[in-house]
C-alpha cells in the first residue's frame, strides 16, 4: 500500500529541509526525500549548502585567512610569529569535521520535529505521487496532499573545459585538494571564483582567474566593485577581463587553457583548474512526463509569485526557481510555502534580499544599485563613507572599503545598501532590517549605534545623504 503523508519535500538542502521542519513544527505528517551521499558515500542531509558550498568554503575562507593574517597583519600589532606551516590536509579535515557536526545536526533536527528521511532519489510523478529509489532497497511510490520540490543547482559544466580528475575541477573538488598547486587557473571572476581564488592564493598558489565579462562582478554597485577590484588585484589575484576561454588540454603535470581577449588569442598553463562559471538548476528526472511538470525558458521549474508549480498542490523552492541562487532566499521560500500550505498567509520580501562574497574584505548589499536605479530611471541620493576614518576599522588595521547607502530623492527611503569591508556579511543585516521596516536614511541617521564600531559607517553613510556625516563630508545629490 502506498505510504500517504501531508507532506512530502524532495530535497534536504537548505531551501527543503527547512521547508521540512516548518511544515513538522505546523502539525503535518512530512517525509523529505533526498539522494545526496556524503565523502564517504553516506546519506547526507544539507545539501550543497552545508556539504559542498556555503559552510565548507567558509570553512577554509576562515583558516586561510587565519594563516595570512598570521603571516602578514599581526606584525603590525606588534606580534611576532615564528615558524608558521599549513598542513593543508589537517585543514580540510577540519572543515570535514564541521560539515559532518552540521549535516548531523539536521538529521537530529528532523528527529526532534518528526520529519521521516527517506535517502534515496525522488520523482514527482502524476496525482501527488512521488516515485522513491533508494540507495538501498526496491523502487517504492510515496503520496501527500502536498508536495514541495527542492532539488537545489549544480555547477555548469562547460564543453571548453571538461572536469577531469582533479586537475580540472568544480566548486566542490576544489576544496578537497589536499595540497596547495603553485599555479592554479579559475574559469569565472563570480562569487564562487573569487572565493574559491581567495582561499588558494592566502595558502600560497599563485591564482588567475579569466573571466569573460568586461565588467567585473556586474550585479554589484560597480563603485565598490571597482574598489573590490583594486584590492583583489593588489593581494595577487590576477584577474583578467574580458578573457573567454575556448579550451582546456590536461597535459602532464598541468593544464593549458587557450583564451581570447581584445588583445587577442592567449595561452596559459596553470597546475589545476577549477571551473567556476555558475550553477544550473536540477530538473533532469525532477518529474515524469506524465506528471505534466512546466519548466520555464531557464529550465527551472516555473513558479507564481507563491512557489506555486502549474500543478495544483506542488510547489517549488530554492535555486530549482527563478531568482537569486542563495541559501537564505531558498530557506525562506520554504518557510512561506509551509506556513501557506498551513493556512497562515505569508510571504517572502524578495526587495530585501541580502547577498554576500566572502572575499577579504566582504562585499555585502541588499536593494538596488546606483546602476540598476539609473536604469529604472530613479531620482535617488547617495551616502558613502569609507572604514578609512573608522575609528575601529583602523584599530582592527580593516580600513579597505566603504559604506554606501541609496535612498530615494522624494521620500528617502532606504532603495539599497552596499558595504565593502570587514564583516560587511554581519553589518548588511543592519541594512536588510531598516528595509524590512521600510526606513528612511534619516531613520538610520537617527539611530544611535554603538562607539567604536564598524557599525558607525552604516550611521555615518546615512548622514552623509544629507550632508550631515560627522567625520568626512562626502555626499553626492542627484
Ligand atoms: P557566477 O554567475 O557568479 O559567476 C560565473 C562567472 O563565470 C560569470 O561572471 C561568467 O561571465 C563567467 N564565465 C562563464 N563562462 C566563461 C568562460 N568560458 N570563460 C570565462 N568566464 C566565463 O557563478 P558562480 O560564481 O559559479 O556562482 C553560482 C551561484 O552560486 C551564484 O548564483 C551565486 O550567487 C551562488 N553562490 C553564492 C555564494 C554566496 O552567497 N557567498 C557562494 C557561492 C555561490
Amino acid at each position: 500500500m502506498t505510504k500517504n503523508y501531508d507532506v512530502i519535500v524532495i530535497g534536504a538542502g537548505p531551501a527543503g529541509y527547512v521547508a521540512a521542519i516548518r511544515c513538522a513544527q505546523l502539525g503535518m505528517k512530512t517525509a523529505c526525500v533526498d539522494n545526496w551521499l556524503g565523502k564517504q558515500g553516506e546519506p547526507a542531509l544539507g545539501g550543497t549548502c552545508l556539504n559542498a558550498g556555503c559552510i565548507p568554503s567558509k570553512a577554509l575562507l576562515e583558516s586561510s585567512e587565519l594563516f595570512e593574517r598570521l603571516q602578514k597583519d599581526v606584525a603590525g600589532h606588534g606580534i611576532g610569529v615564528e615558524g608558521l606551516a599549513v598542513d593543508v590536509a589537517a585543514m580540510v579535515g577540519h572543515k570535514d569535521r564541521i560539515v559532518g557536526d552540521l549535516t548531523g545536526g539536521i538529521v537530529a533536527l528532523f528527529k526532534s520535529n518528526g520529519v521521516e528521511w527517506i535517502p534515496g532519489r525522488g520523482q514527482l510523478l502524476p496525482d501527488h505521487q512521488v516515485q522513491v529509489t533508494p540507495h538501498k532497497g526496491s523502487q517504492h511510490a510515496i503520496s501527500a496532499g502536498h508536495i514541495i520540490l527542492a532539488t537545489g543547482s549544480s555547477p555548469v559544466r562547460i564543453d571548453a573545459a571538461p572536469l577531469q580528475d582533479d586537475r580540472v575541477v568544480d566548486s566542490e573538488g576544489a576544496l578537497n585538494w589536499t595540497e596547495v598547486p603553485a599555479r592554479v587557473g579559475i574559469i569565472g571572476a563570480g562569487v564562487i571564483g573569487l572565493e574559491l581564488g581567495s582561499i588558494w592564493r592566502r595558502l600560497g598558489a599563485s591564482v588567475t582567474m579569466l573571466e569573460a565579462q568586461d565588467v567585473f562582478l556586474a550585479m554589484a554597485d560597480q563603485q565598490l566593485a571597482k574598489a573590490a577590484l583594486r584590492i583583489f588585484q593588489k593581494q595577487g589575484l590576477d584577474i583578467r577581463l574580458g578573457a573567454l576561454v575556448k579550451s582546456t588540454r590536461v597535459i602532464k603535470n598541468g593544464v593549458q587553457l587557450k583564451y581570447s581577449d581584445a588583445g587577442g588569442e592567449h595561452s596559459l598553463t596553470v597546475d589545476r583548474l577549477i571551473v567556476a562559471v555558475g550553477r544550473s538548476p536540477c530538473t533532469q528526472d525532477i518529474a515524469t512526463a506524465a506528471a505534466d511538470l512546466l519548466l520555464d525558458e531557464g529550465g527551472r521549474i516555473h513558479v507564481d509569485d507563491m512557489c506555486c508549480t502549474n500543478l495544483p498542490g506542488v510547489y517549488a523552492i530554492g535555486d530549482v526557481v527563478r531568482g537569486p541562487m542563495l541559501a537564505h532566499k531558498g530557506s525562506e521560500e520554504g518557510i512561506a510555502v509551509a506556513e501557506r500550505i498551513a493556512g497562515q498567509n505569508s510571504d517572502v520580501n524578495y526587495a530585501a534580499i541580502p547577498s554576500v562574497i566572502y572575499t577579504k574584505p566582504e562585499i555585502a548589499w541588499v536593494g538596488q544599485t546606483e546602476e540598476s536605479l539609473r536604469q529604472a530611471g530613479v531620482d535617488y541620493c547617495s551616502g558613502v563613507f569609507p572604514f578609512a576614518v573608522s575609528g575601529r576599522a583602523r584599530a582592527m588595521q580593516e580600513t579597505d572599503g566603504m559604506v554606501k547607502v541609496l535612498s530615494d530623492a522624494a521620500s528617502d527611503r532606504v532603495l539599497g545598501v552596499h558595504i565593502l569591508g570587514a564583516q560587511a556579511s554581519e553589518l548588511i543585516g543592519q541594512a536588510v532590517l531598516a528595509m524590512e521596516f521600510e526606513a528612511s536614511s534619516e531613520d538610520i541617521a537617527r539611530t544611535i549605534f554603538a562607539h567604536p564600531t564598524l557599525s558607525e559607517a552604516l550611521h555615518e553613510a546615512a548622514l552623509a545623504i544629507d550632508h550631515r556625516s560627522l567625520h568626512i563630508v562626502k555626499s553626492r545629490r542627484r
